[in-house]
């Protein structure tokens, strides 16, 4: 996951390639409640893990439930009805699949067994409503009391009481702003029926009827047939209890699909892109965007649990279309629009505004930012072609699905954008919620215009403290990091093992050329064998330099250190980057330090960790290395033309950060 500040995408054109989707969020969260309240132990296979689900787990062993995790298969023991725990305060973050039906079982248990639990979540939580829920419950007779504005949360359900519920008149519940309020009284509700039958009534057009199907699906699994007319009139029997079925599958999420689906209208142009984990046969309403992206183009095949997509029409076909069923996945039409052939119109979105956020209201103003021309309404969205796109800085509000959408418009030179335009993406964080490793799955699958995966180039002498430096650039900026010194110190590493002595330039190349490096986090493996250590002695820094003199060598590692340009983008520090290895870095820092600051860092460093070191030999040392790295024939130590130049002798890293940072910002068009 990147927790950087944002993320920038370089423009891309081409995607393939294929992937697994992570667990349903709706159908994940309604399993762990209904696990939850049943008897006995469930068994949940390919659960999503996601801050949404995390809250709903981190709820339910509030509760009491027990949960066990054995590899992708989590076991959720539940209450069998019986609150553990009759008081707790749960925080659910902004989670409202986990908000809205625990509202409704929570005050259902506490107003039947005497609890009192107290429901929040992040501000935005506080602004999403749940009066129509509150007001079907307080119907019923339960206590529930507003803890902030009336109508939402945080909400206390329950006084510490027991209170009679009148089970036998029909409960009505508002149906046109969620539907997540019928679904949870819906989960909730077969607590109650011990005495007779339990009644649901809808008053309005229900709204997003797809998901009331997964909910009854699911309670269905759980040995709980709900009576139906139309989704007008629901009736749970009387005597309905939850039974676990015992072994559970979550199919992958087919709103994060959406993405993908896309991915393939827009850029699957060379081959498909395939999508694994939900099918034609998803029981989840947003398996319907697929006649929405087909609608617009996309050349779709699939079976069960999987799906194909590749470019059909292009550009894509405008379309109009009302929304009310795929409302999450609608999202993605409003970006799509913009690679079609005229006005996109999306209708009957008037949810979007009670959402994690107004998503009518962020989807234009994000969608103008790039250019675009958009008129908003009450309960609709009007998407021009784009063609003239300019690089924007995308807010994402806290929304998963702004961020993932959004990405997409990273596809403008497919549009025409000239020149092609890289997209930020603010607080990338957020896809958490529902999709943790998005952009990683994303980037695998897609290809950079030519030469648009920046590079940043730390060159240096030794110590001057160029590789903290790297390191930090690329963890702020979520790209990858070469650090081109291990490549020449495993090569010596190598040598020194097979016996190969330093001054023997082609069996030094043949062994660089081949040499089994990976990278595993902070660690280095060289074949099997972990060398981080080793890597870092001061005699293996001093091989290195005498192993890097040979052009042969050098020669060698050229294509693997190149290789580690990969979107997002690359950082790469040493001593040639900037000159030999990435000419055309889009920013170069010649990073100095005077060889006594440099010295005594090297002398703090290794006394740190309980090496004993002496600064004048230490001193020496690194002025011998520094003459043969500068007076090499090849690659010399020197700053490039166009680096720009920090002495960092009386700079905390932190200070050489954020100046690296800024100059980086100034050349960013955003
Ligand atoms: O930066 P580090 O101390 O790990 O580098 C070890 C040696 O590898 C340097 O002294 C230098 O001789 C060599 N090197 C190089 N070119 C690079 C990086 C390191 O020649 N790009």
């Amino acid at each position: 996951m990147y927790s950087t500040a944002f993320l920038d995408l370089p423009p891309f054109t081409r995607a393939a390639g294929t992937l697994r989707l992570p667990g349903s969020k709706s159908i994940s969260n309604r399993v762990l409640l209904l696990a939850g309240l049943a008897a006995g132990t469930t068994a949940v296979h390919d659960l999503l893990d996601s801050d949404d689900t995390r809250v709903m787990l981190a709820a339910l062993q509030a509760l009491g439930c027990t949960l066990r995790r054995d590899g992708t298969v989590l076991h959720v023991t539940g209450l069998g009805g019986q609150l553990a725990t009759k008081q707790a305060q749960l925080f659910l973050g902004n989670a409202g699949t986990a908000m809205r039906p625990l509202t409704a079982a929570l005050a259902v248990l506490a107003a039947t067994q005497g609890g009192s639990f107290e429901l929040s979540g992040v501000p935005r939580m506080h602004e999403r409503p749940i009066g129509d829920l509150v007001d079907a419950l307080r119907q019923l007779g339960c206590p529930v009391a507003d803890l902030g504005n009336p109508g939402f949360p945080p909400l206390r359900l329950g006084d510490g009481a027991r209170h009679a519920l009148d089970t036998r008149t029909p409960i009505r519940v508002r149906g046109d702003v969620s539907s997540q309020f019928l679904t949870a009284l819906l989960l909730a509700l077969p607590l109650v029926t011990a005495e007779g039958p339990v009644t649901i009534e809808v008053q309005g057009e229900l709204i997003s009827k797809p998901y009331i199907d997964i909910t009854l699906g699911l309670l269905a699994r759980f040995g709980i047939q709900v009576q139906r007319e139309g989704y007008q009139r629901f009736v749970l029997p009387q005597g309905s209890a939850y039974q676990s079925p015992g072994s559970i599958h979550v199919e992958g999420d087919a709103s994060s699909a959406s993405y993908f689906i896309a991915l393939g209208a827009i850029a699957g142009v060379d081959a498909p892109v395939r999508i694994e984990g939900v099918g034609f046969d998803s029981i989840q309403g947003d398996i319907r965007f697929v006649e929405a992206a087909q609608a617009m183009g996309a050349q779709v095949s699939g079976g069960p649990g999987w799906l194909e997509v590749r470019r059909g029409a292009w550009p894509l076909q405008a379309i109009t279309m009302d929304c009310n069923h795929i409302p999450d996945a609608a999202m993605t039409l409003a970006v799509m629009a913009l690679f079609a052939d005229g006005p996109t119109r999306l209708n009957n979105i008037a949810s979007w505004r009670v959402k994690e956020t107004d998503r009518i209201a962020a989807m234009t103003t994000e969608l103008r930012k790039l250019g675009a021309t958009v008129e908003e309404g009450p309960d609709h969205i009007v998407v021009q072609p784009l063609r003239a796109w300019q690089p924007a800085s995308i807010h994402t509000y806290d929304d998963h699905r702004m961020a993932m959408c959004l990405s997409l418009a990273a596809f403008n030179p497919l549009a025409g954008a000239k020149p092609p335009v890289p997209v930020r993406i603010e607080d990338p964080k957020c896809v958490a919620k529902t999709f943790p490793d998005y952009f990683e799955a994303l980037f695998e699958r897609v290809t950079p215009v030519d030469g648009a995966v920046p590079v940043l180039t730390v060159d240096g002498p030794t110590a001057s403290g160029k590789g903290t430096l790297a390191a930090e650039l690329a963890a702020r900026l979520g790209y990858h990091l070469l650090d081109s010194g291990a490549l020449y110190r495993a090569t010596a590493l190598a040598a020194q093992d097979a016996g190969i002595p330093l001054s023997d330039e082609p069996a030094l190349a043949a062994m660089a050329a081949t040499l089994d490096l990976r990278f595993v986090g902070h660690e280095v493996f060289l074949s099997d064998r972990n060398i981080t250590d080793p890597l870092r002695l001061e005699s293996t820094g001093g091989m290195a330099s005498q192993v890097s003199v040979h052009p042969q060598v050098r020669q060698a590692l050229h294509a693997l250190q190149l290789s580690f340009r990969r979107t997002p983008g690359l950082v790469a520090d040493g001593r040639d980057m900037g000159t030999v290895v990435f000419p055309g870095a889009d920013m170069k820092v010649y990073l100095t330090a005077s060889a006594q600051h440099r010295a005594e860092r090297r002398h703090k460093q290794l006394i740190s960790k309980g090496n004993p070191a002496n600064i004048d030999s230490l001193r020496a040392d690194l002025e011998q290395r520094d003459q043969r790295d500068q007076n090499r024939t090849v690659a010399p130590l020197r700053p490039a033309q166009d680096a720009k130049l920090l002495d960092n002798s009386d700079m905390g890293i932190e200070e050489s950060v954020l100046k690296c940072l800024d100059w980086w910002a100034q050349s960013r068009p955003f």
